[in-house]
Parts: C-alpha cells; structure tokens; sequence
C-alpha cells in the first residue's frame, strides 16, 4: 500500500479497458477517488461498478480525450465531485488505422494524433488550474514504439504520437516543476489488452517488403506479454510520494523487449 494516496483525488483516461482500467482498480485500493473517464462503453461500468463493489469511490465521465470542451468538463466534474486533484494518468489511446505511409489517409493520420497526442496535451493543461497549489502527479502512458523499438510496419501516426506525448511529458515537467507537479511517461511493450479490437489495417500494408525479421511481442523476461496489472503498479509508484523525485522521465516497462 501506498498510504499517501489515501484520500486523493485521480482522473484516469482510457479508464474502461486494459492498463486504464487497470490501473484505475489499483488506485481505488489505494484508497483514492478515481474519475473514470472513457468513451461511453459498457466496460467503463464495468470497472465503475467493481470499485463500488470493493468499497471505493468512483465516477464516469464519458468524454472523448481528443475534444476539448468534454476534457474540460470532466475535470470539472472530477473537481466539483471532490474538491480537487492529484493525479492524472493520461493513458487513453488507440493504435489507429495501419498503412504504408504512401497510403495512409490524411483523416487517418490525424485521427491517431488527435486522440494520442492531442488527448494528452489537453489532459495536461485541464489538469494545471486544479494542481497549481498542492501539486501533483501526471503519468503519461506512451510507448517503446515512440523511441526505442519500431517493429511493427504500418505503426508511423502511432509512433510519431508516442514520440511526441515523450517531448511533451519532458517539457511540462520542467514547466510545471514550480508547482511541485510532476509529469512522467510510461512506456510499456506489447501489454494483452483489448488495443487491437479497433486497429484497422489496409491491405496496403502487405507491399511492406520487410527488411528484417522483427520478432513481434517477444519479451525475454517472460516470453509473453505483459499483463495490464504490472503496469498498474508502475502508475500507483508514479502517482505516489514514493516517486516524490522523479519527473521529466520515460520508464520503460517492457520486459527488455526494446533491447532486442
Ligand atoms: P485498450 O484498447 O484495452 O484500452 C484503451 C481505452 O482507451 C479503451 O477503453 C478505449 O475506449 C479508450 N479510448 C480510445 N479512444 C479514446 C478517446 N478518444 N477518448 C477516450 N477514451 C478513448 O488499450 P490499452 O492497451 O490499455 O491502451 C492504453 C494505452 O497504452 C494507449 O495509450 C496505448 O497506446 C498504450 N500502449 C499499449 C500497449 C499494448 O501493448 N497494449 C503497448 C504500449 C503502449
């Protein structure tokens, strides 16, 4: 148990399935109030409904992280249930539409950057007014494919947004350090989750001549993928006073998956 984060107030994105949901379970138990926030689904209440169950607190505010007024009325809603805020795990995020660059439609492209990327910038920035005078801490979910391994063909608007929510995660926390608010990114390999029910790919993607034999979601660690429930304890750690010098950082959690 982390005791410090008792009591505290968490908005969690992309809260209805996989590291979301996982990791909004894991803060529940650590005794926080958690704002479940995701696209209007079923699984949404599901976890709703079993930190209820285990005695927690819990909201949903259906919202699509890449628009900008639902962004903000979920923190309101999150602020106004209980009266502030402390941590923000800005995880929702979609694999988007696979093709070869050449192919890949501009709609798609943006779809990926909009929910990705600009989901985490909006996130951020709702989060500031709220954390200002306490501080607080945000957890950024990127990716190996943002910096270290790029194995799968088709994945350039993913990777490009992974990338880009690494700089952003660097430059709010230096930002964002006079307000003892500390912004950090996870980056997990291949996690079972339920990513790639809406990952569309074009049959484009079968022109990629592939220049290397890439093995896919291999981890040395444990020959299999990670499981949403190890990350989560990565996020409880980040939220947590446990983590009260680290900012500004990408952990990577991966099984040395990058490294191959
Ligand atoms: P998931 O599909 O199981 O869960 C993602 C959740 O985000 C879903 O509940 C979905 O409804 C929600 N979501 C999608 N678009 C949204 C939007 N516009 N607004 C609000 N909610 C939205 O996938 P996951 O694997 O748990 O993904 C979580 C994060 O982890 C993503 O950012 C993903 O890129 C990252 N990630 C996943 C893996 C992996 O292997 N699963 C690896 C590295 C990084």
């Amino acid at each position: 148990l982390l005791p410090d984060l008792q009591d505290k107030v968490a908005l969690v994105t992309g809260a209805g399935s996989g590291i979301g949901r996982a990791a909004a379970r894991m803060l529940a138990q650590q005794g926080m109030k958690v704002c479940l926030v995701d696209l209007k689904n079923e699984r949404t209440e599901m976890t709703y409904q079993e930190i209820m169950d285990a005695g927690g607190q819990s909201i949903i505010a259906d919202t699509d992280v890449s628009d900008a007024q639902r962004v903000a009325q979920a923190f309101e809603q999150a602020v106004k249930a209980w009266g502030r805020l402390d941590v923000v795990f800005a995880n929702a995020g979609i694999n988007g539409v696979l093709a070869p660059i050449e192919d890949m439609k501009e709609e798609d492209w943006d779809q990926t950057l909009a929910v990705n990327m600009k989901g985490t910038f909006l996130c951020v920035k709702n989060a500031i007014p709220h954390m200002k005078e306490r501080g607080g801490s945000i957890i950024v979910t990127s990716s190996i494919n943002g910096s270290r391994k790029f194995s799968n063909f088709g994945m350039s608007a993913y990777s490009t947004s992974k990338a880009g929510q690494v700089a952003f995660t660097k430059m709010a926390a230096l930002e964002l350090a006079q307000y003892k608010i500390r912004v950090n990114a996870i980056c997990p390999g291949a996690i079972q989750t339920n990513i790639g029910e809406n990952t569309l790919h074009t049959p484009e993607l079968d022109k990629i001549k592939i220049p290397v034999k890439y093995p896919q979601g291999s981890q040395p660690l444990e020959h299999a993928p990670g499981q949403p429930e190890q990350v989560a304890d990565l996020v409880a750690f980040l939220a947590s006073e446990a983590s009260s010098h680290i900012t500004g950082t990408q952990v990577f959690i991966d099984g040395a998956e990058s490294l191959l």
